[in-house]
């Protein structure tokens, strides 16, 4: 299953054919009083909803994907979750000053992989946005780079996940942009822009992604290739991302996993058109400005 967000918060089964408007069953999520309930409650009830919007997309008329302006996935993660330097060939690209600015070195000595030096990250929720919106660069005049990565999108609270039960806890997955300036300040801060975390242009469902490390993924510029790899690379693999993070911090419905990023990563300015593409989930365009 393919859903979307989009005009105004309405939710969208996405079908070959189009878009069916399926809103109504967010009538049935539970009234909310203060204080909120901790993540995103139309994710926490996905799989609760799953046969009422079958249900609801009978019989509606599909609009055209080519006409609707998306919005993230997902609306309300409490936080983005997001691994450094996790596909070698990135690590290895990484040793250009440009990238690193003699601070963030992807060297990691004395341990296995950088993500044991460096542990994930985290970007500022209020900096999500859909494929729609596009990005505005919040620091015009720096080297601002495109990411792409595999986003995952936490169904249920978990601590303390297994590899043998981590992937249960996962709604399904999207395409994420982890946006960036290059500098020498903390990730969190350059990653944490308003528009800075892409998110969509919807999500698929976890049943119709048989095996997430082992995706095709890729990103153009202005229809020049920049970014192409595949998730089997991952240094530290999907189930690896959630044991690691769910030990240090519950996960909950509607958080989202911005996995790591292949090589390839570039420069973006206003006006450019930023193409990125995962297999078995979709592409989506997004703007530059
Ligand atoms: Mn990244």
């Amino acid at each position: 299953m393919k859903l979307c967000r989009y005009d105004g918060n309405r939710i969208g089964l996405v079908g070959p054919d189009g878009v069916r408007d399926v809103s109504e069953v967010l009538d049935s999520l539970p009234p909310q009083r203060w204080p909120a309930p901790i993540g995103d409650q139309f994710i926490a009830a996905l799989a609760d909803l799953k046969p009422a919007i079958e249900k609801a997309a009978a019989g509606k008329t599909p609009v055209a994907i080519d006409s609707i302006s998306f919005l993230s996935p997902v609306a309300n993660p409490s936080k983005i979750v997001a691994a450094p330097l996790n596909y070698p060939l990135h690590v290895d690209e990484s040793h250009d000053v440009a990238i690193n600015h003699g601070v963030h070195m992807p060297t990691h000595e004395g341990f296995d992989t950088p993500i044991d030096k460096y542990g994930l990250f985290l970007k500022a929720a209020s900096g999500l946005v859909g494929a729609g919106e596009g990005v505005a660069l919040g620091w015009p005049g720096r080297r601002n780079d495109h990411e792409v990565e595999l986003g995952v999108v936490i169904g249920k609270t978990i601590r303390n996940a297994t590899r043998d039960n981590a992937l249960d806890c996962v709604a399904g997955y999207a395409i994420a942009l982890d946006m960036t300036v290059r500098g020498t300040e903390d990730r969190s801060f350059r990653k944490s822009a308003d528009s800075y975390s892409v998110l969509g242009p919807w999500l698929v469902t976890a049943d119709e992604i048989a095996d997430p490390d082992a995706l095709d993924l890729s990103l153009t510029v202005d229809g020049e290739a920049r970014q192409k790899s595949n998730t089997r690379h991952l240094i530290c693999d999907v189930r690896d991302l959630i044991v690691r993070a769910s030990a240090v911090y519950g996960l909950h419905p509607g958080d989202i996993i911005m996995t790591g990023t292949p090589d390839g990563v570039g420069e973006v300015w206003p006006g450019a058109v930023i193409h990125a593409e995962i297999e078995s989930i979709g592409a989506m365009d997004v703007k530059v400005r």
